[in-house]
């Protein structure tokens, strides 16, 4: 596996690559690696010659300076851990690399950066289109993974493509759950025992959620869901809404769409988890 660090270097190697024919994946990251980044590498070389990753906490997505502190860094672990997949290329710049000079495009998502994450971290998604469209420039992709956890993202990132009309395939891939349904998150890292012992509670609601909806209306399985979960002292829904997947916007009743799902935040103390559940899939 190649390390690179500047933005420069990355971009010649990706240049040679294409030239010579082959397809590049590429895996963007923000490190402390876990089985859902894993999983994202292992489809990316399923169906492309050359996998790259890169590892970059983006300072512009994060609304909140104590939460960029507080996300968990070990480059280390993540190099031991790439080096047993099938990344060849490792992109881990400054972030001089990625902002030269700093970012001043603001993007125009209509609706889809409103709602949910986009509401409750005002700025987020303009971070992410400005990091993941900066990325793309230097990697020169051919297709990009991403995981159905940050269910909105992927919704954002795919509207983002087709706004710069960018010429890159979005690929997304399931969420990997720990053995007890917790959906895996680098933030896992920094909750206490009695907090992770609570965190499960979250997936395994959503799951018994799409049994109670079969019989009860939206109203009643949303209200269900956010109470079940705040009856556990260790957590606190910010949001539940159960929305149309590819407009997310709420949906009213079952019937209204043929794609529905329901996207949740949790505060587990300062600790921000979310996860997602599919009523309705296409
Ligand atoms: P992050 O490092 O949190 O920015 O995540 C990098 C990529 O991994 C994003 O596309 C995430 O959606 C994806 N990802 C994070 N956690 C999971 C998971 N548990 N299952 C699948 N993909 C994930």
């Amino acid at each position: 596996m190649e390390l690179i660090e500047s933005a420069e270097a990355f971009h010649f190697r990706a240049q040679q690559l294409r030239e010579a024919g082959k397809i590049i994946g590429f895996v963007p990251t923000m490190g402390a690696l876990h089985q859902g980044h894993l999983s994202l590498i292992e489809l990316a070389a399923s169906t492309c010659d050359v996998v790259a990753v890169s590892i970059f906490v983006n300072p512009t997505q994060f609304n909140d300076a104590a939460d960029l502190e507080r996300y968990p860094r070990d480059l280390e672990k993540d190099r031991t851990l790439l080096s047993q997949t099938r990344c060849e290329l490792l992109f881990v710049p400054t972030v001089k690399e990625i902002y030269p000079k700093a970012d001043k495009r603001v993007f125009d998502f209509g609706s889809l950066d409103k709602v949910m994450e986009g509401k409750y971290r005002p700025g987020h998604f303009n971070g992410v289109a400005q990091v993941v469209s900066r990325l793309f420039e230097i990697t020169q992709p051919h297709k990009a993974f991403f995981g159905e956890k940050d269910f909105q993202q992927l919704v954002l990132i795919r509207a983002m493509v087709h706004q710069l009309n960018l010429d890159v395939q979005i690929v997304a891939a399931p969420i990997i759950r720990e053995p007890d349904g917790l959906a895996m998150s680098s933030r896992n890292a920094n909750l206490t025992p009695a907090q992770r012992k609570s965190a499960p509670l979250i997936a395994d609601t959503l799951f018994k959620s799409r049994n109670f909806a079969a019989s009860n209306d939206i109203d009643a399985t949303r209200a269900e869901v956010i109470e079940k979960i705040n009856l556990d002292p260790n957590l606190e829904v910010e949001y539940f809404e159960i929305v149309d997947g590819l407009s997310l916007e709420r949906v009213d009743n079952w019937a209204e769409s043929d794609y529905i799902v329901g996207c949740i935040a949790v505060f587990a103390g300062k600790v921000r988890l979310i996860d997602n559940v599919v009523y309705k899939s296409r």
